[in-house]
């Protein structure tokens, strides 16, 4: 910890070079995408995007699930898709899922987070709802984590699309949808093209 309290206290010094980026930050923000991602800390948006500060909105979740929408959720996560979309007016929304992820471990096998009954609620949220009632074992996709976690993407991608505002201005072209995955190891991601389902390099 003591290295991150270091370098936010000496963070004004490092940009005191780039005051005037700063200042205009101040302004406002128009950001070009809301990037969902999880929130594992090997996974850094900024670092393979190459965002700058004001680029991407971020929103980080336990496994980057969104919850289906429910009108009178209390969720974070809603509220921040409200206010991406609705205020920001943002054109794009990444979900990005990645290798080695704990929560889709936790999907694929219960066990492994059996002790932790708020994880095991938060994982519920992140199931096809045909199958709701399923293991992920029993939908065709086995036990690969590669496969998992690809398809975990693509069904938060139909999550988003049950939100009315997204879904009205999915309809009217003025937001677009990508599914993306980063593999940790090697920095590479993949991207599922619109109606596919199989994830290609970028
Ligand atoms: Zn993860």
């Amino acid at each position: 910890m003591q290295s991150l309290i270091e370098h936010a206290r000496t963070f004004p010094a490092k940009i005191v070079d780039r005051q005037e980026d700063f200042a205009h930050l101040a302004r406002g923000q128009k950001p070009q995408a809301l990037f969902i991602s999880c929130s594992d800390s090997r996974v850094i948006p900024s670092l393979f995007t190459g965002a700058a500060p004001g680029d991407l909105f971020e929103l980080r979740t336990a496994g980057n699930i969104v919850p289906r929408y429910r009108a009178q959720a209390a969720c974070g996560v809603a509220g921040s898709l409200e206010f991406a979309v609705q205020a920001l007016q943002i054109p794009d929304i990444v979900v990005c899922g990645h290798s080695h992820c704990g929560a889709v471990q936790g999907l694929i096998r219960e066990q492994t987070v059996h002790t932790m009954p708020l994880v095991r609620r938060w994982l519920s949220w992140a199931e096809r709802r045909a199958q709701a009632d399923e293991p992920w074992q029993t939908q065709g996709l086995g036990e690969d984590p590669t496969a998992v976690t690809q398809q975990h993407v693509l069904t938060q991608l139909d999550h988003l699309r049950s939100y009315p505002f997204i879904a009205r201005r999915l309809s009217s072209g003025r937001l677009r949808l990508h599914a993306w995955y980063y593999t940790v190891e090697t920095g590479d991601v993949l991207a599922c093209a619109p109606g596919a389902r199989t994830f290609k390099p970028l």
